[in-house]
């Protein structure tokens, strides 16, 4: 009599996904790759006469967690329609790594469809079914499960590794970068897009507001980051509709302008995922962030950024139908109130007059108007920055001539003496103390005697060593003094020739301007700090100098 043996229609089901690639060793991922594991499962089934390939269901780049990949759903359907009745795998991981939803497939729907599964590498043939593989499977997913947890700890602490040793960790570059060709976790220039930045910066510096960049970058063409990123034909999907244009928004040139990727700084791991089951995201703590600073090429300087970074703090609205905001705006407070000043239009006549006026006293604060016209103040604090920038000049020019003169020359041979004195000074106690210990064992020295003296060459070496490391102390500073211009001197002498009050020079330079009543006007500069800390330096030096030649 012939056997008739039930014929099965299968369906190949084969998947790999990113942390596979990402986590395993290059051998592991590769014998997992997509052609791989189809090549094995087509081994295995060669000799198999009662299975027919209907269909090969590939999920590329899907994880394990979830069900929600399109090939093995459309499986799915075709169960349901009675297209197949068998599905074949390499290993359980590759069908789910979630226990409890793979054994609903496996423990329930595919019994209900009559569906035969095949895990070729764990030896599971649900056709040979008994109690005993009922459990295994169970078993076999609960350690994918587990796995699935490992694997994702895993992945997140080699993420770490790489984002702490500077390596870009994202999945697309961030504008104005790209990854590198031979090495996908390095950033480089992306000549075009770094251009774009460059123009946002220097428009923000030249006083535009986020919104009115936006829109001429929209008006010139230029692509939105998205945009771009999609014409640059990487695979970037997002939740929004594909296609259509986007335009530059604020919000964007904000991005832009705040990242400090911009100056060479990568910051990672400001994101995560709570733990491998939920897909959502959350900011973690400041101090969890992963920053590195000069990573990669820096597509702007640092004082430009700095400078930008100032600007945003500052109030920068921009007046209707005015793309460029004030010199001073932000700048300006009132000296008695501390309120800001607001800048008002008052037409007269055939002129209009701009106005700052105390905004305490606008809202009825009990503040007198303090109004000052702009023109007035513009004039007054030019005339008190540049004085203020003929002090600097003067000071950088002093600072010159004081290290270049014949007596700091001196000075600084005499300090070369007095480092080599006291180097001296030790080797020589340290000499002594070692022949103090011979005479002790020659007989000559009771060990008493050797005691004392002992702790009081000790005690002039402590102090020697003291007064050394104090010496190389002052040393390297008025080295470092010589070597190194202070940066921002050279950022006041730079504008030395200043003839009019721009919102760049404004925004560099200056801090806060008070106006007290009676137009009385006080302007801090920025780095005062640093300028009395500079000025105290210079008169020390006059003074020592003065001193060396009595
Ligand atoms: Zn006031």
């Amino acid at each position: 009599m012939k056997q008739i043996t039930k014929q099965y229609q299968a369906a190949v089901y084969v998947r790999l996904s990113k942390e596979d690639i990402a986590a395993l060793s290059g051998k592991k991922a590769e014998s997992d790759s997509i052609a791989n594991q189809k090549q094995f499962i087509f081994d295995y089934l060669k000799d198999k006469s009662d299975i027919h390939i209907v269909s090969i269901r590939e999920d590329d780049g899907y994880t394990g967690t979830n069900f929600d990949r399109p090939n093995f759903q459309l499986m799915l359907e075709d169960i349901k329609a009675g297209k197949v009745n068998c599905v074949v795998v390499k290993d359980l991981s590759r069908f789910g790594r979630e226990y409890i939803n793979a054994g609903k497939y496996i423990d329930r729907l595919f019994p209900f469809y009559g569906v035969r599964l095949i895990a070729i590498n764990d030896g599971i043939d649900t056709i040979t079914k008994d109690s005993s593989d009922t459990l295994n499977i169970t078993l076999k997913n609960l350690i994918n499960d587990n796995y699935c947890r490992d694997i994702s700890l895993k992945i997140r602490s080699h993420l770490e590794i790489k984002r702490k040793k500077g390596q870009f960790t994202g999945s697309f570059a961030p504008y104005g970068y790209r990854k590198a060709e031979n090495d996908h976790n390095r950033l480089e220039i992306d000549e075009y897009a770094a251009n774009v930045v460059q123009d946002i910066f220097r428009w923000k510096l030249e006083g535009m507001s986020q919104d009115s960049i936006a829109k001429r970058l929209t008006e010139q063409g230029v692509l939105s980051p998205m945009d771009y990123k999609r014409s640059q034909g990487e695979n970037f999907k997002t939740g929004f509709e594909t296609g259509s244009k986007t335009n530059w928004t604020a919000v964007a040139i904000r991005r832009i302008l705040t990242n400090p990727v911009y100056i060479g700084t990568l910051i990672q791991g400001i994101r995560t995922k709570p733990n491998y089951k939920i897909k959502t995201v959350i900011v973690n703590e400041e101090d969890k962030w992963i920053k590195v600073e000069n990573n990669h090429e820096a597509i702007i300087t640092r004082r430009s950024f700095d400078l930008v970074q100032r600007l945003m703090l500052l109030d920068t609205r921009t007046a209707p139908g005015q793309t460029k905001v004030f010199p001073l705006a932000g700048l300006v407070v009132c000296g008695d109130c501390q309120s800001p000043m607001t800048r008002l239009t008052i037409p007269c006549e055939k002129k209009k007059y701009q106005y700052y006026v105390c905004d305490g006293n606008r809202k009825k604060n009990g503040c007198s108007s303090h109004r000052i016209s702009e023109e007035q103040l513009l004039s007054s604090v030019l005339s008190v920055l540049q004085e203020h920038i003929k002090l600097i000049c003067e000071m950088d020019a002093c600072l010159k001539e004081i290290q270049n003169t014949p007596l700091r020359k001196i000075h600084t041979r005499k300090q070369e003496e007095r480092i080599q004195k006291v180097e001296e000074q030790i080797s020589r106690y340290k000499q002594l103390k070692i022949s103090l210990y011979e005479d002790m064992q020659d007989g000559l020295l009771s060990k008493e005697d050797y005691t004392d003296i002992r702790t009081q060459y000790d005690l002039r070496i402590q102090e020697a060593q003291k007064v050394h490391v104090q010496l190389l102390k002052e040393r390297e500073m008025e080295l470092s003094d010589q070597t190194k211009p202070h940066e921002w001197v050279q950022e006041f002498i730079a504008h030395r020739s200043l003839q009019e009050l721009n919102r760049i020079v404004a925004v560099e330079c200056i801090e806060k301007i008070y106006v007290y009543e009676g137009k009385k006007l006080e302007v801090v500069f920025t780095h005062m700090q640093d300028f009395t800390k500079l000025l105290e330096h210079i008169q020390q030096l006059q003074n020592e100098d003065r001193k060396e030649v009595i």
